[in-house]
């Protein structure tokens, strides 16, 4: 099981090294588009860290991509269980109400766990560091171009001989594409690691979405608990690579994610014995199932207790720290 007195009991004001790291591989399951300005994110970097140094595009996905869509399923949640107010008329002192990016109430388990900045009213750092993912494979391998068509009524491209200029091409990620990627949290209690990593667990949808796309399932590999941050995600990326090429696996083609899952289990001790942190523990294999099976129950009243426990720490480490300033101003 998880070693929960690794945890600090409350959020301390200064920093205090106690870095849980979610280390997991992100797949996607239909098609998806992480884009800017229209165009998917790319970037050249070299394929592998040891054995392949060729240059390869990659698809990124930027840092705010992968949070963003967690942190409103966590909000969501919060919503759901009582614990912020769904309206501003409906707030309570146990239930604020909190506007993401708009009126950020400075108390919930969300503002405190990923931070939050709003002008001179006051800013939290965020405790949850994440930074852009890549693709495991090349980008000629892992999107397509669609052109999508809106027809006229009759389902024909031209009426009256126009053609419609309707026509638009979009590049797509494509399904089953990995995202290696690692999630640090550092000195959150054990509750609030809990509500970020069920927020983790449960995030279904990700980038530009429409109903039907965006699917990505995030396949938990394991748990690290150190005294200090560990390896990036474009080297962990570099290094799957290269095992899975020396596995002679096709790396042209979509790559089988069991495969990758039982190679990156095998590969990350290593990786964070390369780091030189003191690891407290590495929770992974059948004793990480164990505990995700206890720890997230799916009940209501178990989702309840879980984010109540993650909302009192939260709400204590505002009183302490982030609403008393505030205050002394007005
Ligand atoms: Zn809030």
């Amino acid at each position: 099981m998880l070693k929960h007195d690794f945890f600090p009991k409350a959020i301390p004001s200064r920093p205090t090294g106690h870095y849980a790291h979610i280390i997991l591989l992100r797949e996607t399951e239909s098609y998806a588009l992480f884009q800017t300005d229209g165009e998917l994110n790319t970037a050249r970097v070299p394929a592998g860290a040891k054995r392949d140094d060729s240059i390869i595009t990659r698809i990124t996905m930027f840092k705010r991509k992968q949070t963003t869509p967690e942190r409103l399923v966590g909000r969501e949640l919060l919503r759901r269980y009582g614990l912020l107010a769904a309206e501003r008329e409906q707030a309570t002192a146990d239930a604020p109400f909190c506007d993401y990016n708009v009126e950020f109430c400075k108390q919930c388990p969300d503002c405190i766990a990923y931070g939050f900045a709003i002008g001179d009213a006051g800013s939290e750092k965020s405790k949850v560091y994440s930074d852009t993912a890549y693709s495991l494979t090349a980008f000629e391998y892992s999107h397509e171009t669609f052109t999508l068509n809106a027809p006229y009524e009759s389902g024909t491209m031209s009426r009256q001989g126009d053609v419609t200029s309707r026509i638009n091409e979009q590049d797509h990620v494509r399904p089953q594409v990995i995202f290696p990627a690692v999630i640090t949290t550092r000195d959150l209690t054990f509750p609030m690691f809990k509500y970020v990593l069920n927020n983790v667990l449960r995030t279904r949808r990700y980038g530009a979405q429409t109903t039907r796309t965006g699917t990505m399932t995030n396949h938990l590999i394991g748990i690290a608990l150190t005294d200090g941050e560990i390896f990036s995600n474009l080297y962990f990326t570099q290094r799957l690579y290269d095992v899975l090429r020396e596995q002679e696996v096709d790396l042209s083609e979509p790559v089988n994610v069991h495969n990758a899952l039982t190679v990156a289990t095998n590969l990350v001790p290593a990786l964070l014995a390369e780091d030189q942190v003191a690891v407290s523990q590495w929770l992974s294999g059948d004793e990480l199932s164990q505990f995700l099976e206890e720890t997230f129950t799916a009940n209501e009243s178990a989702v309840q207790a879980l984010l109540r426990e993650a909302h009192s720490d939260s709400k204590q480490y505002a009183v302490s720290y982030v609403l008393k300033g505030q205050k002394g101003k007005s």
